[in-house]
């Protein structure tokens, strides 16, 4: 499967965060992960990831390692 899937993120108060899943390329999902800290406010780079990030990140190293 290719191309970044958005989800609808329900938990929290914020604004409505959008969730991606598993882009289909290493570049794609590092720049997905990367420009989440643009529009963030919960995450602070390298300090903090909020869950969003972490999904985002873990995206990002199956897509770099590979599927495990
Ligand atoms: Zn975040």
């Amino acid at each position: 499967m290719s191309g970044v899937r958005w989800q609808p993120r329900e938990e929290g108060s914020g604004p409505g965060y959008l969730q991606a899943v598993a882009p289909g390329g290493t570049y794609a999902a590092y720049h997905a992960y990367n420009s989440h800290y643009y529009k963030c406010d919960d995450c602070e780079f390298g300090e903090v990831r909020c869950e969003t990030a972490k999904a985002l990140w873990a995206a990002y190293t199956q897509a770099r390692d590979g599927p495990t």
